[in-house]
């Protein structure tokens, strides 16, 4: 059977990166200022090449491409935006891709594609799998706590996009095969995790592991059947209205945290138990640490409809059938904590 995970090794430990730079060959970094800081010392020899990603614009990643010295590796290490030029980098060489994420916020770590601009523009390109991906929890313990904890938010999303790829299919409604054996392996991901939640609160070695292999396993059932549809649903698209909306960034984690909450409340989908899971582990959810106000967040959910009315691509979930009232929202936010 074909394991569709997208890591080929895992070196994970207190301290896994140590001696990592005596292991790879040549190898060239590819970085940003702070992982590069708690992370260089530990490598044990040298780079051929620091790059410090400013960008991950593909115009300027050609430029670094064009400049990279010989050498046999490309070291991520960092976040979102290092470790997907690393990725990128790789794959255009045919390089061996190693990567050192020091944050687990958001999950480049673990999905193959690349994610580039292009003239602004986001895009997924090409495909690189690291040999090893090495979770060192010191390196990630120099983040705050609270930002590897955002990672549990696209796993946490099962909950909800799950019930919606199921609420489709009951409609006649769904636009891949429906498959239960993709929704169990997700309700498994779930049932490991909520074993999990003091050890992720607390960042523990135990912890910041099973953030990692939620991951893992989500890529497993996901490349397998080709979409992310147990994973993403009526949650992210709220989250996309409020992108649209407010037209800034926000931490990932937390607002697809907000999400699930209120729409899990719409499902009628065990609203109570995911609020628990949220705050045993320390997961920020609230409107307040997203610097979003009622009334924007009230627009939002009454835009909501029609705003994936719009979206063809979008898929069909809870909202295209569950009507947002005005009372309705009323009672979600008065839920919800505001700055
Ligand atoms: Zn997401």
């Amino acid at each position: 059977m074909t394991d569709h995970t997208n890591v080929i090794s895992l070196r994970s430990g207190s301290d896994a990166a140590r001696g990592l730079g005596r292991d790879i060959g040549r190898y060239v970094a590819v970085t940003m200022d702070i992982p590069w800081q708690v992370t260089a010392d530990r490598l044990g020899k040298p780079p051929e090449q620091v790059i410090f990603v400013e960008t991950v614009e593909e115009a300027w990643l050609e430029e670094r491409l064009r400049n990279l010295p010989p050498c046999d590796t490309i070291l991520g290490i960092g976040g979102g935006q290092a470790i997907d030029a690393a990725k990128y980098l790789a794959w255009r060489k045919g390089l061996r891709l190693v990567s050192i994420p020091t944050i687990l916020s958001v999950n480049a770590f673990a999905t193959p594609a690349a994610g580039i601009r292009r003239n602004h523009e986001v895009a997924y390109v090409g495909t690189a799998s690291p040999d090893p991906l090495v979770i060192d929890y010191g390196i990630l313990r120099t983040a705050p706590p609270e930002l590897n904890i955002a990672g549990i938010g696209d796993l946490l999303s099962i909950h909800t996009a799950s019930f919606d790829w199921t609420h489709a299919h009951t409609q006649g409604r769904s636009e891949y095969p429906f498959d239960p054996a993709a929704i169990a392996g997700g309700r498994r991901i779930l049932d490991t995790l909520y074993r999990q939640l003091p050890q992720i609160r607390d960042n523990s070695d135990e912890g910041l592991m099973a953030i990692v292999e939620g991951y893992l396993d989500l890529n497993r059932i996901c490349l397998g059947i080709g979409h992310f549809r147990i994973e993403e649903g009526s949650e992210h698209y709220l989250f996309y209205e409020l992108e649209e909306r407010l037209q800034r960034p926000f931490v990932h984690g937390y607002i697809i945290g907000m999400g699930i909450l209120l729409m899990s409340r719409l499902q009628g989908n065990d609203e109570a138990g995911i609020r628990e899971v949220m705050q045993e582990a320390g997961l920020p959810h609230h409107p307040d640490i997203l610097g979003i106000s009622r009334p924007d967040l009230k627009a939002s959910l009454l835009a909501l409809r029609s705003f994936v009315a719009r979206r063809s691509h979008l898929w069909h979930t809870c909202i295209n059938d569950i009507p947002i009232t005005e009372a309705w929202a009323d009672e979600a936010l008065d839920g919800l904590r505001f700055g």
